[in-house]
């Protein structure tokens, strides 16, 4: 597994690189958004971790370059922490979002997640109704249509299917689609189903609110 990390502090760089050469990971360090982006083009890369403050182009530009032509997970850095800049890394399709200072350990373990992830996509098509998700091309198709989503709105969406018919917390969700290690809070559970029924359009009351619960992946009879 070749990690890319893009990020301009040699001392963050060193201490990131060495967690993940110590967990079995290659790692291929860029200084800059310039670097990151031709490394990213000339080498196989199955995930970026990602600074957002870089000199050349900043991690919102690389994010956006990779998303053109990947879907590999990527995990920014950032040392702000407003919430408008970690929906605008959403938006972009950046996997997960990481202030610092952070744990190491922390890191890896979404690492893990995100990875183990990539590598359980079988190839098949779920169907349910309307819609259409092919699992090997991390494609949904919504009445004939191709839906755009980021990846965690993928993942989301294809964990409320596997889940079909059953009341979920927002606890479990969040353990099943970001991992037991995640310390996010549960409105990112309600941010991610918000935007995912936008998507969903008039099919939206695939997933139900059930009260006092969580959700539910339902065609409603
Ligand atoms: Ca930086």
């Amino acid at each position: 597994m070749n990690i890319l990390i893009v990020e301009d502090e040699s001392r963050m760089r060193r201490l990131i690189g060495d967690y993940l050469k110590r967990e079995g990971y290659h790692v291929i360090e860029a200084v800059d958004g310039k670097e990151g982006i031709e490394l990213f083009h000339n080498k196989e890369i199955d995930l970026v971790i990602l600074d957002i403050m870089l000199p050349q182009y900043d991690g919102w530009t690389v994010c956006r370059e990779i998303r053109k032509e990947s879907k590999i997970p990527i995990v920014m850095l950032t040392a702000r922490s407003e919430e408008s800049d970690e929906l605008f890394g959403f938006e972009l399709g950046a996997d997960e979002y990481i202030t610092k200072p952070f744990s190491p350990k922390i890191l890896i373990a979404r690492i893990k997640v995100l990875l183990r992830k990539v590598e359980e996509n079988e190839s098949s098509i779920l169907s349910f109704d309307e819609l259409q998700i092919d699992t090997s091309a991390h494609m949904v198709i919504l009445s004939g249509e191709k839906i755009e989503m980021t990846h965690k709105e993928y993942e989301l969406l294809v964990y409320m299917f596997k889940n079909e018919g059953q009341a979920l917390t927002r606890e479990q969700i969040l353990n099943g689609v970001w991992g037991y290690d995640y310390f996010g809070d549960l409105r990112t559970v309600d941010t991610h189903i918000k935007r995912l029924r936008s998507k969903l359009k008039d099919k939206s009351d695939y997933i139900q609110t059930v009260r006092s619960v969580g959700y539910r992946f339902e065609v409603k009879k």
